[in-house]
């Protein structure tokens, strides 16, 4: 059951400031399930109660779509006895709608993350059938090669005997090193399903390893590069249309 203060689910709805709103529901302008009542403190559940501001409804949507830039350090996941998580980066408003993030990256990877309480999207989404594109900007250690392009796009065998699907790799710079270090290699992979750590799998198949890792694209969804580290934004409906 998700519960919050009256005050503040008005709050957060842009209807006033806090002592605004305390004035307003002394005055009698606010009813719950039709009911007018005269103390803001109250515990509400915006999901299943009726609320009304001056005889408007205030109206609680029920789905939300959002796009993280998700930092290092947090997990994919809605919960964790110990870790903190992507849901934990949410305002408080947002988290009462209860998303929970389409699909996982690693707790060290970085990037685009779409949360959503639509089963259905998310379903669609990460369906196997579907192919859904991701894309990944990856800092590898070891020189990335020609050699590893045409691998990628065969399909390499993981450690687990799996396939991969055709992969896109773009190499968009080696530094050797000069030394006897190994050359660091930025590149770009585009894969078509999900299996666990999947791109560090890859590379690791080819005897390379993935150093930094961040999600640019999934299906038509690109990063917002104007979204810090752990922070987001709504779908537009734009965006929101080409994913459906
Ligand atoms: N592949 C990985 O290895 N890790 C991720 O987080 C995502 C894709």
């Amino acid at each position: 059951k998700q519960m919050m203060r009256l005050d503040k689910l008005l709050g957060n709805m842009g209807l006033g400031t806090r002592s605004e709103i305390k004035k307003a529901v002394k005055q009698g302008k606010v009813a719950v399930d039709g009911v007018v009542v005269k103390d803001s403190g109250l515990q509400v559940e915006p999901a299943r109660q009726k609320i009304e501001f001056e005889g408007t409804p205030v109206v609680y949507k029920s789905e939300i779509y959002l796009l993280l830039n998700k930092p290092q350090g947090v997990i994919s996941a809605t919960e964790d006895m110990r870790e903190r998580t992507v849901i934990d980066l949410l305002r408080e408003e947002d988290r009462l709608l209860q998303p929970f993030p389409v699909g996982r990256l690693d707790k060290d990877t970085e990037g685009l993350l779409l949360l959503t309480n639509d089963g259905q999207l998310a379903h669609e989404l990460l369906s196997p059938r579907k192919h859904v594109n991701k894309t990944y900007e990856a800092l590898v250690r070891g020189a990335v090669n020609e050699e590893d392009k045409v691998q990628f796009a065969l399909g390499v065998e993981l450690d687990d005997g799996y396939v991969t699907m055709p992969a896109n790799l773009v190499i968009h710079e080696v530094k050797e090193d000069g030394g006897d270090e190994e050359a660091n290699s930025f590149i770009s992979l585009t894969i078509q399903e999900g299996k666990f750590h999947q791109v560090k799998r890859m590379f690791e198949a080819v005897g390379k390893k993935v150093v930094k890792l961040r999600r640019v694209a999934m299906g038509p969804l690109q990063l917002d590069e104007s979204l810090d580290l752990g922070q987001y934004r709504e779908l537009t409906d734009e965006e929101l249309a080409a994913l459906r």
